[in-house]
């Protein structure tokens, strides 16, 4: 079996916030955000062995306590995916998997395998279109992931739902339909993330920003705001 492979960062404590993981980045994705921070890792074909790809999870075994399975998108390539959550348990490493939530039948699947500790859903806007396909570059997203938010609040697997901020979205008025709609599914928490720039053509919002919009749904949600240590 090959991975598509875009890359691998053999030792983060944020992508799974305060675990030591190995995150692995598979190549494609269904989706064209416009800020989307892994364009590079959209298209194309750099195919790894599994083998190959297994010993890099053998070798950080000794260093962290999880593996992350991110991208692009990870369930583009399911039989990888699973392989490698596969062989990260048997190495007692626990299994998160960084999602857009395009696949929920697939990501339903994992879990259902005993496969995945954690998920990490990106929401990216108000869950309707045309917000979440100008969001996202596609259209007919929104339902798919909230598939994906329903099965995971089913199979009771370890939830963290994400949104990026970027100066012109999700406006505020969005984040709030987004907060009271996973409030209305008791999913409990939100993790506001600071939106940043390809190149320099936006100012991200500042931290003190974030936490303004973090302050307005907190009648809603339990929030909180990851930026750059460097903001503050
Ligand atoms: S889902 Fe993620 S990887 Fe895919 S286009 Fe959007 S930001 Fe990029």
């Amino acid at each position: 079996m090959k991975v598509n492979l875009g890359g691998v960062v053999p030792l983060s404590t944020v992508d799974w916030f305060g675990v030591a993981a190995t995150v692995f980045f598979l190549r494609g994705c269904p989706l064209r955000c416009p800020h989307c921070q892994n364009s590079h890792l959209q298209t194309g074909e750099t195919p790894e062995k599994l083998s190959v790809v297994n010993e890099k999870i053998q070798e950080a075994a000794p260093f962290v306590n999880a593996v992350v399975l991110s991208g692009g998108e990870a369930l583009m390539q399911p039989s990888a995916t699973e392989e490698m959550a596969r062989f990260a348990r048997e190495l007692s490493l626990k299994v998160g998997i960084e999602t857009c939530g395009y696949y929920p039948d697939r990501l339903a699947d994992l879990v259902e395998k005993g496969l995945v500790d954690k998920v990490f859903l990106d929401v990216k806007a108000a869950l309707r279109d045309p917000e979440y396909a100008r969001a996202t570059g596609r259209e007919n997203v929104a339902s798919r992931v909230k598939e994906s938010l329903e099965r995971c609040i089913d199979q009771e697997v370890s939830l963290e739902v994400r949104t990026t901020i970027f100066p012109e979205m999700p406006s505020s008025g969005e984040l709030r339909e987004i907060a009271g709609y996973l409030s209305r599914r008791r999913i409990e928490a939100l993790v506001l993330q600071q939106g940043l720039p390809k190149k320099n053509e936006f100012e991200p919002l500042s931290k003190e920003r974030l936490e303004e919009l973090a302050s307005s749904i907190e009648d809603l949600i339990k929030v909180s705001v990851r930026a750059p240590e460097s903001l503050g």
